[in-house]
């Protein structure tokens, strides 16, 4: 009977949410096209994160007729609720990209490599994503990305970030000033009475000195309940927030499953974009009077361009690429953050096992409140804190609080590319679905090693190599044990304790001549080399920055250096990571990319502007 129960429930749920999805995508589905028109005013390439904001902007402002070329296709209906997030790797909606075999890290990976997914979809990595909503620290922009005439400075950036946001604190408390409250992309904060776990959590960081707030806005260093970009429980892409409430009457075409493959340029001019359909084979020469813009990633970017001849030239030369536009700096600067697991036992029940997740009460919770395990990411909490010993400003330390006591060990080992032993080392009794815990994954925020990607072949098909180069400073090893070690702390205060909370130390084989233990570094460098796990981060291969610096590719609105028309408007043009989460960055960036765009165009042709909004 129980089990009868059990079925019919899930059954209903699931068409419950099959069929909102199916109508979300059928709404989606109006603005998709099956053949483009031969010209447009402008050509976005990729509809991620970036892409619709970039296309939403400028049919706001403009009437400029806009294309939006996509190699995915609509998102899979499993990607609305939070928790399932980790189901889409490996499958259509991600590029699935690897690396290389690393060096210096990835010991207890697979082959050394890291597995590094990449959404392939509407809504690009948006849809596969943790959720997390975070500006980085102010230090960030006035330290790192600063042009020098102030203009990515954090008081210049804040306009941009509020823009795009529409912050609801749980409470329902009022929203201050230095917060978004009206733009399209929804933040919600993660409802600490809901986890006793996270409350203890955040109720023993003030005996550490660590101040509670609001990370994105007020506190440079502190702690704060996640901030996610979730509403009533249910994932909100960039398509959810930018495209779908407009498409029915925009000017924007969207044409998917089909892959840019070059930029066609004339005297150094970008002036289309030639795309195959990756299902007809068909290719389209389509013209872009006013810009191209590419939005297609950390990797799809420097991929496409150097593709086109816009790179290092020897590196072209190599794959008889002929070089349009000499740029070194293409697919170089490659950042991203690692994350160290730091697994902690727990003896009372208040974590997310995969039987309490599974359970009736939990799924019936989800359908019928939005509430519970399965209506966020996991993470429940994040702290950001100096680096100890370390005078510049703009270092970090950075952990988020996973609320995780079992997982699905196929599907975790199977996406982290973990190697089973190294699997079963770091997440302990991963065979039991009760097993209460959590995890604290630490991690620096502006690490120096930077990797790179490059051609692995002429044709565009091909996937592009990526080597992020991890831990190839010994800078980043020591920043890391260091935020190891803090993070025992923070996992050890006394209401944590008081669930039963205690650190688990990895018994790693090839670890296994140093003493386990938080006091031996070689142990914590061995532990750090074996299971860091990339966070998720890459950006910055693009990078913009000052003319005299030869490796930087665009200008500081966002131009590619050299060549007129063409402009990079996604994760690859940051110079440095930001001490957070990067996606609401690149919403921040996207933003002011359609506003860079929009003002260079108006230049040529004020008719194709106005200012009202539709
Ligand atoms: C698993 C995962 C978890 C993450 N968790 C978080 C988090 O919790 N918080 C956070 O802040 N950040 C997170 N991130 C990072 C964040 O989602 C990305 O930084 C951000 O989405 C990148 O935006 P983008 O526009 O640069 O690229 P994308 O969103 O990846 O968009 C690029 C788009 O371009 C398309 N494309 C690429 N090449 C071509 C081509 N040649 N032709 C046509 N289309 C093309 C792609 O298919 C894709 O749709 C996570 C990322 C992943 C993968």
């Amino acid at each position: 009977m129980f089990r009868i129960l059990l079925k019919v429930s899930l059954f209903i749920i699931l068409l419950a949410i099959a069929v909102n999805s199916i109508l979300k995508r059928i709404w989606v589905n109006h603005g998709i096209i099956n053949e483009p028109r031969s010209r447009y005013d402008v050509i976005i390439v990729g509809a991620g994160s970036s892409g619709c904001v970039v296309a939403r902007r400028l049919w706001e402002k403009s009437n400029l007729s806009i294309l939006v070329i996509e190699s995915g296709t609509t998102a899979p209906w499993i990607s609305v609720v939070p928790l399932l997030a980790p189901a889409l790797q490996g499958y259509t909606a991600d590029w699935a990209y690897k690396t290389v075999t690393q060096k210096h890290s990835q010991l207890g990976m697979k082959n050394r490599q890291s597995s590094w997914p990449r959404g392939k979809v509407l809504g690009g990595s948006s849809v596969l994503n943790y959720l997390l909503h975070t500006w980085g620290a102010r230090s960030d922009f006035d330290n790192l990305w600063d042009s020098g005439d102030s203009s990515w400075n954090f008081e210049s950036v804040r306009r941009y970030f509020k823009k795009s946001e529409s912050f609801q604190r749980i409470s329902g408390a009022s929203v201050t000033g230095l917060r978004g409250k009206h733009g399209p992309m929804p933040v919600t904060e993660f409802d600490t009475s809901s986890s006793p776990l996270a409350s203890a959590f955040l109720e023993g960081l003030p005996s550490l000195g660590i101040k509670i707030g609001d990370l994105n806005g007020e506190l440079e260093n502190g702690a704060m309940p996640s901030q996610s970009n979730i509403w009533n429980g249910w994932r909100v892409s960039v398509v959810d927030a930018y495209l779908d409430s407009i498409l029915d009457m925009a000017n924007i075409h969207l044409l998917t499953s089909t892959q840019a493959v070059q930029i066609i340029t004339e005297d150094r001019r970008a002036t289309g974009v030639l795309a195959v359909n990756l299902y007809s084979g068909i290719t389209y020469h389509i013209d872009a009077t006013y810009e191209v813009v590419l939005s297609a990633g950390t990797i799809g970017t420097p991929h496409i361009l150097m593709l086109s001849g816009i790179g290092p030239k020897e590196h072209l030369a190599q794959h008889g690429i002929p070089v349009v536009a000499d740029l070194p700096g293409v697919g170089q600067n490659l950042r991203d953050h690692l994350n160290v697991p730091l697994y902690f036992h727990l003896d009372a029940p208040v974590s997310a096992t995969t039987s309490k997740v599974r359970s009736i009460a939990e799924i019936w919770k989800y359908a019928t409140k939005g509430k519970g395990f399965l209506a966020n990411s996991g993470v429940e909490s994040l702290v950001r804190l100096p680096v100890p010993g370390d005078n510049s400003t703009h270092s970090k330390l950075y952990f988020m609080l996973f609320n995780l006591g079992s997982v699905n060990g196929d599907l975790f080992s199977s996406i982290a590319n973990f190697r089973n032993d190294t699997f079963q080392d770091t997440f302990p009794d991963t065979k039991n679905d009760s097993k209460e815990g959590f995890m604290i994954l630490a991690s620096c925020t502006q690490p120096l090693s930077t990797g790179e990607v490059r051609l692995t072949s002429p044709n565009p098909m091909a996937a592009p190599l990526i080597d992020p180069n991890y831990l190839s400073r010994q800078e980043d090893v020591k920043c890391l044990i260091k935020a190891m070690k803090t993070a025992a702390r923070l996992g050890s205060t006394k209401p944590v304790r008081d669930l039963g909370a205690r650190l688990h130390l990895p018994g790693y084989e090839n670890c296994s001549t140093f003493s386990q233990s938080l006091q031996d570094d070689k142990y914590l460098e061995c532990w750090v080399r074996t299971s860091a796990i990339t966070a998720y981060h890459p950006v910055g291969t693009c990078a913009m920055g000052s003319s005299d610096n030869p490796m930087t590719v665009l200008d500081w609105r966002l131009r590619v250096r050299g060549i007129k028309n063409l402009r990079v408007a996604d994760s690859s043009s940051f110079p440095h990571l930001t001490s957070g989460n990067p996606h609401a960055v690149v919403l921040m960036v996207a933003e002011r990319a359609a506003d860079f765009i929009l003002e260079d165009i108006k230049r040529q042709n004020i008719k194709k502007i106005h200012r009202s909004s539709h």
